[in-house]
């Protein structure tokens, strides 16, 4: 696996593609800046090497060129992120572009306006990535984010770069986390999996069966396989077409001796909201009228158990309502349990989604071992895809 140790970037022109589709509000300020950070060692290695950086990223989803999705808007905040003035060219291919890029120094930064101002990125067109391509001497992709679309600057444009090209610090990471989780040999590996639906998260089951000891069902998912045995549910989420799917999963993990671990009970409610009535109730005796919305006391005991005694852990999806507070204790419970599991030694991996917010809203961020920072490309790596973007580099 190529990445950036392997070179050295003396009077080079580097095109990465980052990922800087931030969250902004109405004034236009960004209100989360993590996806900034994470390629700042990306960007001073090249520029300590004696480079420059022609930055490419897409915004949110313009239609047309509306001026909200505007990467301007983010040049001071990557400036004083970075700790150098960044320049910005009006659009990422063209004339004046090839002048911006043409005028880059060693040390300087060029951010590029958004990629998808052009249909042509999104559908992976050649002639636009050649036109990007163009414009530097040497790719580098770190854009996580996007690294499960075969777009033009995230996928297409390596073909112009057969010997200069390589994996910036960030997708190296989350590379590294992944294998370090799937093809672990500091067991017991358990994977956490929770969530709304069976059905989203199936090919990630199926997929990591093989490479785990111990499986936690939960969330509104594991309500298919409570009914699925014969229990009553009342009016939990359920996807009744999917019953004979968790049966063959339970099956799958007695054939490989993988441990599947379902809550035995649940906080129920009598509505889908914060100020509904609760109390606590056997998982497979649920009244009608009443849902479950959160994994119950023993259920988090025993979960916690599983997860304190782990050596290896992927956390994907939270195992109640969390967005609500009554029904957060569930998923706190697991940040709790897997920090206390890190700090003695277990590498966890948090990955995919609410899982995500989960761990950032309850403080849990700095004490797994690694939050993935791409939602929908953590997902498809787990469900064992070869992603565009990393088999471009590859290539
Ligand atoms: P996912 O995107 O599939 O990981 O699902 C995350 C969502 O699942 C979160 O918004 C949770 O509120 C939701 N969720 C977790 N547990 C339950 C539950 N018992 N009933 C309904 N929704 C749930």
């Amino acid at each position: 696996m190529k990445t950036l140790k392997d070179f050295n970037f003396k009077n080079k022109k580097v095109l990465i593609r980052v990922d800087f589709n931030v969250p902004l509000n109405d004034a236009f300020e960004i209100t989360d800046d993590t996806r900034i950070k994470a390629v700042k060692p990306t960007i001073i290695k090249i520029l300590e090497d004696g480079g420059s950086c022609i930055l490419m990223s897409h915004l949110g989803r313009p239609k047309d060129k509306e001026n909200e999705f505007s990467l301007n808007h983010i040049v001071n905040k990557v400036s004083e992120t970075i700790g150098v003035q960044v320049k910005f060219s009006e659009d990422c291919v063209g004339e004046q572009t090839v002048k911006d890029a043409a005028n880059l120094k060693p040390g300087e930064l060029l951010l590029l306006e958004n990629l998808r101002y052009h249909k042509e990125e999104t559908t992976g067109d050649v002639h636009f990535a050649k036109q990007l391509a163009a414009l530097g001497d040497f790719y580098v992709n770190d854009a996580f984010g996007t690294a499960h679309r075969a777009h033009a600057s995230t996928a297409i444009i390596a073909r112009f770069f057969p010997e200069n090209k390589c994996f910036g610090t960030l997708l190296e990471r989350e590379i590294e986390s992944i294998n370090k989780v799937l093809n672990s040999n500091q067991k017991p590996v358990t994977a956490i999996i929770g969530g709304a639906k069976v059905s989203s998260k199936i090919t990630i089951i199926e997929n990591i069966l093989d490479k785990i000891d111990h499986l936690i069902v939960g969330g509104g998912m594991a309500f298919t396989f409570i009914k699925a045995q014969g229990g009553q549910i009342g009016d939990s989420l359920v996807e009744d077409d999917k019953m004979d799917l968790a049966l063959s999963i339970l099956e799958q993990a007695k054939q490989k001796n993988v441990e599947i671990h379902l809550p035995v009970d649940a906080v129920i409610a009598d509505s889908f909201s914060e100020n509904a009535n609760t109390k606590g109730c056997p998982i497979d005796q649920i009244p009608k009228g009443w849902m479950g919305l959160d994994s119950g006391q023993k259920t988090n005991a025993h979960f916690a158990g599983i997860i304190r005694e782990s050596k290896t852990i992927l956390w994907n999806g939270p195992v109640g309502v969390f967005e609500m507070k009554p029904f957060s204790h569930g998923t706190i419970s697991m940040g709790i349990a897997i920090a206390e599991a890190t700090k003695n030694g277990c590498f966890s991996l948090v990955g995919g989604g609410d899982s995500v917010s989960a761990v950032k809203q309850f403080g849990f961020e700095n004490k797994v071992s690694y939050v993935s920072t791409g939602g929908g490309a953590m997902l498809e790596m787990l469900e064992g895809k070869t992603l565009p973007g990393i088999a471009a580099i590859l290539d």
